[in-house]
């Protein structure tokens, strides 16, 4: 058993590593000293670039453009893509790999926006008018799935329904906390086509282009950022789009959804919590080092001792599972339980390390020209957000009971 990285997988997060050492983590400072301007998301002056990062600060515009570029001409833009798309076919492992190494830091290198369930489900109009617009960061998505009394129950809950009318489809409903929803070009919006049916062949998946006549925003406000909504409640009022509005076979959108929840929400909230614990860890040991109380740094201290311990066992015990259900998935198994127990993993253990590494920087670590409270806000949220923690725990019974995985080796 061989637990290296091929050679040409470790060469690219080495190169990796070394961007974000020299060009992102740099530009922190500025970054977090600039926070986003009042309102509500409406894209930004750099349009993608910030509506994906600009949520804790911004930068100046030709920073977003300097790193954009560097992103592009280095191939990172795309690599996560199937070559016939232009990308790298970094496959899943590849892209665990390379998202962990730009998630170290809180300004990260922007990649193609493309979302990744529209790749071989759509039609070749919809390639020309949409995918390919937003594998070169010209258009921009939001998904929308979750409505007021359908969140954990999606596709018994939902609510939002589409019905024919002549070659048209007219869709009603409400859709809330849908992340991005007013700035985006376009939203993927799943409707309930068939009550009988439902998740089984009964929920379709529109492609509904911003703006539409009777489409409305209404901002959310969620505690991470107060001053500026990101989430929106989607009114759908007797919004008309053409047959050519679905995506892939009518009935067939849930599934199209939890495809791409378990493959890339899921695995990728597991790097995620990587790289912001692997920079947070070397973080915390060189601050206990130098911080003296008493006549001895703190790192002298058991009680401190066991927070870095903590925070290091859980560090490589989710990237064991990440690499490998990732690479799991390549070979194409069936990774979904998998997939929840590192989403739940990624969420559970990184909000309990973060608080640590806090704690082990007292007064300075909730300072807000640090990282550490924005990664804080975004672990806690990933216990919520992408299915909460009970209901990933309730899918790993779910195989558990039914046979479905093994516990042995
Ligand atoms: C910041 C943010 C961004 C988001 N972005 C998007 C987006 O872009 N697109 C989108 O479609 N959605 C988005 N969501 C919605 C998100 O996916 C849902 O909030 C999430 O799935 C939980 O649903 P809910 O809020 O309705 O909670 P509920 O389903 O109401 O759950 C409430 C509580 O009950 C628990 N619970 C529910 N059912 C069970 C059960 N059977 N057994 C045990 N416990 C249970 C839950 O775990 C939770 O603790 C976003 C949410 C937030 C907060």
């Amino acid at each position: 058993m061989d637990f290296k990285l091929s050679p040409e997988l470790d060469a690219l997060k080495r190169t990796m590593r070394q961007m974000v050492n020299d060009e992102c983590i740099p530009l922190e400072p500025t970054y977090l000293s600039n926070p986003p301007r009042d309102g509500v998301d409406d894209g930004g002056p750099t349009g993608i670039a910030e509506a994906v990062m600009g949520i804790v600060g911004t930068l100046p515009q030709e920073d977003w453009e300097r790193l954009e570029k560097l992103s592009k001409d280095t191939g990172i833009y795309t690599a996560h893509l199937p070559e016939e798309y232009g990308g790298g076919a970094l496959g899943a492992l590849g892209h665990v790999v390379v998202d962990e190494e730009s998630h170290r830091s809180i300004v990260q290198l922007p990649t193609s926006p493309v979302p990744m369930m529209l790749l071989g489900a759509c039609t070749p109009e919809q390639e020309e008018r949409y995918v390919w617009p937003s594998i070169r960061g010209e258009k921009n998505y939001a998904f929308g799935q979750t409505e007021p009394q359908a969140g954990s129950d999606p596709g018994g809950m939902m609510e939002t329904r589409a019905v024919h009318d002549g070659d048209d489809w007219v869709i009603n409903g409400t859709k809330m906390f849908i992340s991005g929803a007013a700035s985006a070009d376009y939203l993927l919006i799943q409707a309930v086509t068939d009550p009988e049916k439902r998740q089984r062949g009964g929920i379709t998946m529109f492609i509904v282009d911003n703006p539409t006549p009777g489409m409305s925003f209404d901002p959310i406000r969620i505690w991470t950022n107060p001053t500026k909504a990101q989430q929106f409640y989607v009114r759908l009022d007797d919004v008309r789009v053409p047959a050519t509005a679905v995506v892939g076979e009518a009935g067939g959108g849930f599934q199209l959804g939890q495809r791409w929840l378990v493959h890339h929400d899921r695995l990728l909230r597991g790097s995620m919590a990587l790289g912001i614990l692997t920079r947070a860890l070397g973080m915390a040991i060189d601050w206990s080092k130098q911080r003296v109380t008493y006549g001895r740094p703190i790192s002298d201290r058991q009680a401190i001792q066991w927070m870095l311990t903590d925070v290091y066992m859980d560090i490589k015990a989710l990237r064991a599972i990440t690499q490998e259900t990732a690479w799991r998935a390549d070979q194409g198994e069936d990774v979904r339980v998998e997939a929840s127990m590192i989403k739940y993993c990624a969420a559970e253990w990184g909000w309990r390390d973060i608080d640590k590494v806090m704690q082990i920087f007292g007064g300075i670590g909730e300072t807000l020209d640090m990282p550490i409270p924005h990664w804080y806000h975004m672990l806690r949220h990933a216990r919520i957000g992408g299915g909460t923690s009970e209901i990933h725990r309730f899918v790993m019974a779910r195989g558990l009971l039914s046979g479905a995985v093994s516990w042995e080796a």
